[in-house]
């Protein structure tokens, strides 16, 4: 397998501060995007806290099968990595309840997290609240990831549309974020890679400005990747995005 890759952050236009937080891994296969909340420097410790701990869990597990002990329950059902992304993602959540257990500050503080490991010829996709993941395929982007999300709800029972959803004041209300609090729930799923896939991993300040087709057009360039990326942060900012904006970019070369 191998992969290259590119991310890009920014604060976006009408924010002073960046709450999104990135980790590119190719070493281990770890891609990563966290979105915080909780105002002032809060949402950026909680983003980075993820991170950091779904980043560290990963990494230490490089070696770990199921008979091993876990640090949460092993789910017999799931691959290991699966499982590794799952705990990693509760490592990162018990981060950010002991940062708020010592800092009245940054009680409330929250996060999203969407993440992919990359083993062989397989992705292992994780994700809580509206961090996504996308995929192109043959010129063709499909979303990977539903959002937990009020707006996503909306859509899923018809009472709105995705055009609608973008505009919708209650459009960042995620239903599920790594908050700190007990038995976090994370979405994971395995995903078969082929050479030439592009994958997109963003925070919602890309997605609430740009729509599938500009999305997919962007991806689609024969340029280079930190040019996507680029084009993605640019187009959103350019749209009079109000948020921070994060984006990373893979490709499948060979697997
Ligand atoms: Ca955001």
């Amino acid at each position: 397998m191998s992969v290259s890759s590119a991310s890009a952050t920014d604060k976006g236009l009408r924010r002073s501060t960046n709450e999104d937080s990135v980790s590119v891994r190719e070493d281990l296969g770890l891609f990563v995007v966290a979105d915080g909340m909780g105002g002032h420097a809060a949402g950026e410790v909680a983003s980075r806290a993820a991170v950091e701990g779904i980043v560290a869990f990963v990494e230490a597990t490089q070696t770990m099968s199921p008979d091993q002990t876990w640090p949460i329950p092993f789910d017999l059902e799931q691959s290991v990595n699966a499982n590794r992304l799952r705990a990693g993602f509760r490592m990162g959540n018990r981060r950010l309840a002991s940062q708020i257990g010592s800092s009245s500050e940054l009680r409330g503080m929250a996060t999203t997290a969407v993440a992919v490991l990359i083993d062989g010829g397989t992705g292992t996709l994780a994700h809580v609240g509206d961090s996504r993941a996308y995929r192109l395929r043959d010129g063709q982007l499909d979303r990977l990831t539903r959002d937990h999300s009020w707006v996503e709800e909306q859509i899923r029972v018809g009472a709105l549309s995705e055009a609608a959803a973008r505009q919708h004041p209650w459009r960042n209300i995620v239903t599920r974020a790594l908050s700190g609090s007990e038995d976090l729930e994370v979405d994971t799923q395995e995903i078969v890679l082929q050479a030439g896939d592009r994958l997109l991993l963003c925070s919602d300040g890309v997605f609430t400005v740009l729509d599938d087709d500009q999305i997919s057009e962007v991806l689609r360039r024969k340029t280079d990747l930190d040019q996507l990326c680029g084009a993605l942060i640019q187009g959103a900012n350019d749209g009079g995005g109000p948020d921070n904006v994060t984006a990373i970019v893979l490709e499948i070369n060979a697997v």
